[in-house]
């Protein structure tokens, strides 16, 4: 079951992706828009360096990055000029942007310290270039929302290597082992399968460590009766998969049994009722009023999901106070969870996208039968 690298987005995308953000950065008035997000950069440019800016205007595309980048940029973004910078981005900006006749620049407001804001602020006054610095959320995170027919070929490629590995992590766990055996196994079989690095530190939580809803695998010896919460994810060309599970060795409590059963109900509620053109708000509140009504509303105290693309965590978020509205091409996650303080959690993550209106599920791992009962009698 090796798989191959397979390739980014190609230029054809590329292209297209800019003429659209073009679009947003002229509805909102601004002559250029700069941005350094590393998931951003590989979306529009393909670049998948870890330090370097795009700025974009109706006429230029321009990669700036350092010397340790550039050879890598010129490959990797063909379409783009690249510029290779100097020191730090107060030092070089100011002086590319006053030959460029530019007076509205957009940056990424939640991805630029306050540190490098201030400096850049006063290399402009300084220097006396004619530049505002106009604050902007979410211009690229809106366009990667909506997926690409290509780009859920390689999600799907990353929810069939966490399906696979659930398999795996079902044979190994027994009595007897440690988390941190179990999310080693894990992790190895992502990587020998082909996934690049870890999109985020798996989770596998057992006995009341499953109530912290994102514990650290812990030396902890995994006991009969116990639930264990394996939360984890695969990246495949740069797209990623988040997939959750509760398995009970042996037989379980009666108070988890119920939660797992409420929460189990809680998704496909809320799987079966999601709609494009759905406030994201709406969606978290269909799984949530099925917990409430069980009298475990306080226990849910997490969002119902989260896009997934080249981030693991992505726009839209189906959370209360979410302003987002869901439509065909999204892929994000459905993770309904119960958490009891001291004596133990259940996550049921799946993720879907929403074709034709409705909820397709992507993931294929069972949640049915929570039991592994070939070791219930240890
Ligand atoms: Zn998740």
């Amino acid at each position: 079951m090796k798989r191959k690298t397979v390739e980014g987005p190609g230029r054809k995308s590329g292209i297209r992706r800019l003429q659209k953000l073009r679009v947003l950065i002229a509805e909102k008035e601004l002559d250029a828009l700069m941005l350094s997000q590393p998931e951003n950069l590989r979306y529009l440019s393909g670049f998948t360096g870890s330090s370097g800016w795009l700025l974009i205007s109706e006429q230029n595309a321009v990669l700036a990055t350092d010397f340790r980048y550039v050879e890598q940029a010129k490959r990797e973004s063909p379409d783009f000029e690249i510029i290779q910078t100097k020191r730090e981005l107060h030092d070089w900006l100011p002086g590319l942007v006053s030959d460029s006749g530019w007076h509205e620049l957009g940056f990424e407001a939640n991805f630029i310290s306050y540190d490098s804001y201030h400096k850049l602020s006063e290399a402009i006054r300084t220097k006396q270039v004619n530049l505002e610095l106009v604050p902007t959320t979410g211009m690229v995170g809106q366009l990667r929302s909506i997926k690409e027919p290509e780009e859920i070929g390689f999600i799907m490629k990353a929810v069939e290597l966490v399906d696979a590995a659930f398999e795996e992590a079902k044979g190994i766990i027994r009595p007897g082992v440690t988390e941190k055996e179990v999310a080693w196994a894990i992790e190895k079989f992502l990587r020998q399968e082909g996934s690049e690095g870890m999109p985020f530190e798996i989770t596998v939580a057992s006995g009341p460590n499953s109530a912290l809803p994102h514990a650290r695998p812990t030396e902890k010896i995994i006991r009969s009766g116990e639930p264990v919460l394996i939360d984890m994810g695969a990246r495949i060309s740069g797209y990623c998969s988040d997939l959750s599970r509760t398995l009970f060795l042996g037989k379980a409590d009666k108070t988890l049994q119920k939660i797992y059963n409420i929460v189990l109900k809680a998704q496909t509620t809320a799987i079966e009722g999601v709609e494009s053109g759905m406030d994201a708000s709406q969606a978290d509140q269909l799984a949530r009023s099925v917990v409430e009504q069980a009298g475990y509303g306080d226990a849910f105290g997490h969002k119902l999901g989260h896009g997934v693309g080249l981030a693991v965590h992505e726009s839209p978020t189906l959370g209360h106070g979410s302003s987002d509205s869901l439509a065909d091409g999204m892929v994000f996650t459905m993770e309904p969870g119960i958490y009891l303080a001291g004596q133990g959690g259940v996550r049921i993550e799946d993720m879907v996208v929403l074709k034709n209106g409705k909820a397709k599920v992507l993931t294929r791992s069972e949640k049915n039968s929570f039991q592994l009962s070939a070791f219930s009698n240890q």
